[in-house]
């Protein structure tokens, strides 16, 4: 403990603060190692149509066994590998393997939606973003209309100039975009009204308290008639019970993606559910 003859002030602080910053340290090693030893992999997670209750898509979300640490979460880990440009090798990586598993399904003869993979600034930020997308489809032979990107709404807000430009290239390709986490960052709704985007996802922290807090309800309505009025596809996240989706049914939301229906799932899982082909049951694959 540092700081012990200056009063005990500073003590309870030093020691959490000291081992974040050891354990990100840490992962910054470890990550570098995780690609090339194969630690990471992706799990999909279905998104539910509202009126059909069928797969309108699958978002990739990525995990890592790290065999000296466990299971690290992407909620963790990204912001490491952000702050240290890993996030460049990583997100390729991803790109990669979320389109080369989508062409593996279209090939199975499955029938999946469209393909949603998160991007993080730093790759939003590279002159060559939508040149490096445009050579991913056409190696995989994924067509644009079968990609969507998702880009966090802080990220779009954080240098606009660059994220109109990119935002442009991709959606003149015919590629989709979702803002993702809305309600968490500080949007200029003049910025958010000039920008190519089809869906706004809704942050899982206003889909949570749905039924239960009148304050986030009356967000979450706000956010649906907002994105509407854009002219955007509302998703909401996070969606784990009946009640939650009830709300979103009556507020005219029109996609889920939550444990409800379905949690992240290995490709074995995925394939299940796509070759049984049939609206999704909430809590579970089988009935309706
Ligand atoms: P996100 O893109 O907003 O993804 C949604 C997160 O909510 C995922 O967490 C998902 O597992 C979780 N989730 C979905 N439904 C529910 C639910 O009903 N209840 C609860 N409690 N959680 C639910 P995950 O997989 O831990 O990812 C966290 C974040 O890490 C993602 O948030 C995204 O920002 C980032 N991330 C994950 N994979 C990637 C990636 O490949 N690239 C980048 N740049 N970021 C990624
Ligand atoms: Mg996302
Ligand atoms: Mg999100
Ligand atoms: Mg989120």
């Amino acid at each position: 403990w540092a700081k012990s003859s200056g009063g005990n002030a500073y003590a309870f602080y030093d020691g959490p603060v000291a081992e974040r910053a050891q354990r990100r340290h840490r992962l910054q090693n470890l990550l570098r190692q995780a690609l090339a030893e194969r630690e990471l992999h992706l799990h999909y997670q279905p998104r539910v149509d509202l009126l059909t209750r069928r797969i309108s898509g699958w978002e990739a979300l990525l995990r890592w066994d790290s065999p000296q640490e466990g299971a690290v979460s992407p909620g963790e880990f990204i912001p490491v590998a952000e702050k240290c440009g890993l996030i460049l090798e990583i997100g390729d990586w991803v790109l990669q393997e979320a389109m080369s598993q989508y062409a593996r399904w279209i090939g199975m003869g499955l029938n999946p939606g469209t393909m949603a993979v998160n991007v993080s600034p730093r790759q939003l930020r590279r002159p060559d973003f939508a040149r490096r997308i445009a050579a991913l489809m056409e190696r995989y032979g994924v067509a644009a209309d079968q990609l969507e990107l998702e880009i966090t709404e802080t990220a779009l807000m954080e240098d606009v100039p660059v994220a109109t430009r990119v935002l442009n290239e991709l959606s003149g390709m015919g590629v989709s975009l979702s803002v993702d986490d809305f309600g968490t960052g500080y949007s200029s709704l003049g910025y958010l009204r000039s920008f190519p985007l089809d869906r706004l996802k809704i942050d899982r922290t206003f889909v949570t308290q749905l039924g239960s807090d009148r304050h986030h309800e009356a967000i979450a309505q706000a956010i649906i008639v907002l994105a509407h009025s854009l002219g955007l596809t509302v998703v909401a996240e996070g969606v784990e019970t009946e009640l939650q989706l009830r709300y979103l049914v009556l507020n005219d939301c029109e996609e889920v993606q939550g444990f409800l229906f379905s949690r992240p799932l290995p490709v074995a899982e995925c394939e299940r559910i796509l070759r049984d082909d049939r609206p999704l049951g909430v809590r579970g694959i089988a009935g309706i």
